[in-house]
């Protein structure tokens, strides 16, 4: 089966080609427009999406070398996300269904993040635990199967790639500032200055306590030396990374114990980040874990992994009808 795939829950436009679950394009546009603002402006991002949605799907199509014709289903992410986001990508998916008379499939773009995984080899086995992580969610998710998930775990406030976000622009940092903490980061001390670790009962999480905790010291340190930051740049974020991979990991390996289950996925924009990555390597040696962690490609924000999920529904007929609206907040 072909599957077209497109996603469009937030501040990228992207869709993908999929045959008999191999993915052959995956074409995702980031918006510029949003970097001057210092976040999403879901007006502008909706905007954007109009514009860019035809152009990213015939890129699809062509990078996959096939005819339109071919398509046998579409796949959209119905949630959750910016709601306008979200109705570019659904209405697109509606009319090209109606028009090629095709089924239409409806994806949870959480569920996608952790299916993620079902694209390349090696391909985790079930049941396994996944730490979704990304730009407004943190998830530890016992995945029974394809779609049989169930949080165990979440954020009481701000999500991981908020945290990194957040405090980038504490830093003075452009947004998204994630990566440029990662980058930053590697040629810096972890250890130079020690952030307190939340104390949150069972699997959940909080950053927000973090965010407050940088702000202060960022604020004092400026008051005694107005070159703090340029000076130590690279300690102050290696130390601010630091310490959100452990409060990760160290979840994880409570939810680990919990379940006794020994393989651990790692998804989501925030599993892109060089440290967490480097870290889990390390967790599966010193814990005897198997751990997977997906392709650069398919941590952000990408339709190859609305597809797979999309696939997946579709090989079990569950098909949307025409009359299915798109949903900010959604659930598993
Ligand atoms: P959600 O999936 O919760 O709806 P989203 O779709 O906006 O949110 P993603 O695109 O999956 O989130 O992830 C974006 C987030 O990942 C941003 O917060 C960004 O800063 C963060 N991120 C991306 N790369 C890195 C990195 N290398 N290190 C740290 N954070 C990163
Ligand atoms: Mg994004
Ligand atoms: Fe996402």
């Amino acid at each position: 089966a072909t599957i077209l795939a497109i996603e469009s829950s937030c501040d990228e436009t992207s869709a993908a080609i999929c045959i008999d679950g191999i993915m052959r394009s995956n074409i995702i546009a980031t918006q510029a427009v949003h970097q001057k603002y210092g976040g999403v402006v879901p007006e502008l991002a909706s905007r954007a999406h109009q514009q860019n949605i035809i152009p990213v799907v015939q890129e699809a199509v062509a990078a996959a070398k096939i005819n339109k014709k071919d398509i046998d289903a579409v796949a959209f992410t119905r949630g959750p996300g910016l709601l306008g986001s979200l109705l570019v990508g659904t209405s697109f998916a509606k009319a090209f269904a109606l028009a090629n008379d095709i089924p239409l499939v409806e994806v949870n773009h959480m569920q996608a993040h952790v299916l993620a995984h079902f694209i390349d080899d090696p391909k985790p086995a079930f049941p396994f635990l996944c730490l979704t992580v990304s730009g407004g969610h943190t998830q530890i998710v016992l995945v029974r199967d394809f779609f049989n998930m169930e949080i165990v775990g979440e954020t009481n406030d701000d999500a991981a790639g908020e945290a990194f976000d957040k405090t980038a622009k504490i830093l003075g940092l452009p947004y998204p500032g994630g990566p440029l903490i990662d980058k930053y980061a590697r040629e810096g001390n972890p250890l130079a200055f020690p952030f307190p670790e939340p104390q949150i009962p069972g699997l959940d999480f909080s950053f927000s306590g973090l965010k407050t905790s940088i702000l202060y010291f960022v604020r004092d340190r400026l008051k005694a030396d107005p070159d703090f930051l340029k000076n130590n740049m690279n300690d102050v974020c290696a130390s601010v990374q630091y310490r959100i991979i452990t409060i990760l990991i160290n979840k994880l390996r409570k939810a680990a114990k919990q379940y006794g289950i020994n393989d651990i996925a790692i998804a989501g924009g925030v599993s892109a980040n060089s440290g967490l990555r480097a870290m889990m390597q390390e967790a599966a040696e010193k814990y005897n874990w198997s751990v997977f962690i997906p392709a650069f490609q398919y941590c952000t924000d990408n339709a190859a992994m609305i597809a797979i999920a999309g696939y997946y529904k579709y090989m079990n007929k569950d098909f949307a009808s025409q009359d299915i609206a798109p949903l900010a907040r959604m659930n598993f």
